[in-house]
């Protein structure tokens, strides 16, 4: 594989739509990372943020949307971790309802995972998916490459190729990368590319047939469990790795990283890039953490200067492994939810910065393959819908997180994981927002959800504050009138 020269920019693309001009009055406008918290009216100008405050020169005979005021602004979220399901599982998921949800969800950009059928282990895999999401996606959807050939974790993928098509970012999540020699081998890669490697922890031999978090909650229902040392114990070795790689950097004087953002713009794309460009990227991206043995882990590597990110899913930060006594399947999830004592290590952690961003793990799956006894049900639940509503619910109203920080880890944080500029709120950036109702309660309800596949671990909860409205790559990709479904 070719590594001395740079691969073009990571792609992220979605169907194009002419840039708009709107005022919407009176919201609340708020991006604390950029300096901005205030309320007034919002100018969006042929696609662009074109002002805001109480003397707007807005041109004459323009919508104005009235139904919005009170509302508030924040930079569109960014999902670093989503199941799309296309190619070959469209039944779940696919490139036009899969946008869609994040949509409805207040995302402006969604990264896709390689699980697909074919795996996206190759250049023209790849830019299938891109292409078709440049015809069928409402938001910017961006594509991950697998490590592994048929992600069989025995030999790398065609990382050059999978990075000339525009991949964001290398990932056999689903499963973990076993293979020690094949991990080092695909850092030396992706590091040399400036993109990086997104890992899912998992001990398959302590894994095998586990259903749920291995604890007393486990023992009590009868179930099959998975313990904590099933992510913390490959997680101690993957950071022993990047703390050899990093170092043998250092010897030959290189620096890390170095894709600069930007991102090309593609057909109707243009990308997650209306500010300055990240400087580089995490050696390692670790997903979905959920113990609270990988915290204490992840804390003393970040001290020590290791490059690395991690990321938390809404439930795993919400939910603990007593709601499993309901036999509930979209609980079933991999990682497992663990105990009270590892989400409150989460939600700290989260808190102070030790996990840098949210990441949904949306993983739409059919009823065939959820309404079925939880020994044999898939895992995963959908989460971009409900991740906002469901971590503001939980951690913000009860005053655990606040809402700077939920902000900063939906949007700036894992933009900067993936090395694209961040959207923000400010004069003459592309219009990349959405538009929250803080107060308004809804109910999970499967009829609420746009995606195609319904297991949601959090349907038939209240939730409060609602996305009305999502504006990506300058122009109106969702709307939702008040009280809605
Ligand atoms: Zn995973």
């Amino acid at each position: 594989m070719d590594t001395s020269t740079r691969p073009s920019a990571p792609k992220l693309t979605c169907r194009a739509a002419p840039p708009e001009t709107f005022v919407i009055p009176s919201v609340h406008l708020f991006d604390p990372q950029h300096g901005v918290d205030l309320v007034g009216d919002l100018l969006v100008e042929e696609g662009k943020i074109a002002g805001w405050g109480d003397a707007l020169r807005a041109p004459e005979k323009v919508e104005i949307l009235d139904d919005l005021a009170g509302c508030w602004v924040f930079p569109g979220f960014v999902d670093p971790h989503a199941h799309l399901r296309t190619p070959g599982h469209e039944y779940k998921e696919d490139l036009t309802s899969g946008p869609l949800a994040a949509a409805a969800g207040g995302y402006v950009a969604v990264v896709a995972m390689a699980n697909t059928d074919p795996v996206a282990d190759c250049g023209p895999v790849a830019a299938w998916i891109l292409d078709e999401a440049a015809r069928e996606a409402v938001v910017r959807v961006g594509q991950v490459g697998a490590v592994s050939r048929g992600l069989k974790g025995e030999e790398l993928a065609e990382i050059r190729e999978l990075a000339d098509a525009g991949v964001v970012a290398f990932s056999d999540d689903g499963r973990p990368i076993a293979d020690a020699d094949l991990l080092l081998q695909a850092l030396r890669y992706t590091r040399g590319i400036g993109r990086p490697l997104l890992i899912h922890l998992e001990n398959r031999s302590l894994s095998v047939d586990g259903v749920m978090h291995e604890g007393r909650w486990s023992a009590r229902l009868g179930l099959r469990g998975v313990p904590a040392a099933c992510e913390s114990g490959p997680l101690a070795r993957d950071l022993e790795i990047v703390r050899y790689v990093d170092a043998e950097q250092k010897r030959q004087g290189g620096t890390r990283g170095g894709v600069v953002a930007g991102v090309a713009a593609a057909s109707g794309g243009g990308a997650v890039s209306s500010g300055p460009p990240a400087a580089a990227v995490p050696l390692i991206h670790f997903q979905h953490l959920s113990a609270a043995a990988s915290v204490r882990l992840v804390r003393q590597a970040k001290a020590e200067g290791l490059p690395i990110t991690v990321e938390a899913t809404p439930h795993h930060l919400l939910l603990t492994d007593e709601l499993l006594t309901g036999f509930d399947q979209n609980l079933k999830v991999n990682p497992p939810i663990r105990s009270a004592e590892d989400r409150a290590a989460l939600v700290a952690a989260l808190a102070d910065g030790t996990v840098d961003c949210i990441g949904t793990d949306h993983a739409p799956h059919a009823p065939q393959e959820k309404e079925v006894p939880i020994e044999d049900a898939l895992f995963g639940t959908t989460g971009l819908e409900t991740a906002f509503a469901a971590l503001h619910t939980g951690l913000v109203l009860t005053g655990q997180l606040s809402l700077e920080r939920l902000v900063e880890a939906m949007s700036g944080a894992p933009c900067r994981v993936l090395g694209l500029a961040e959207p923000r709120l400010e004069e003459g950036a592309p219009a990349d927002f959405c538009v929250v109702d803080l107060e308004e309660r809804w109910r999970v309800a499967p009829e609420t959800l746009r995606g195609k596949s319904r297991n949601c671990a959090f349907l038939g909860e209240t939730l409060t504050g609602r996305v009305r409205l999502t504006v990506a790559d300058g122009a109106r990709r969702f709307a939702r009138a008040r009280g809605e479904d």
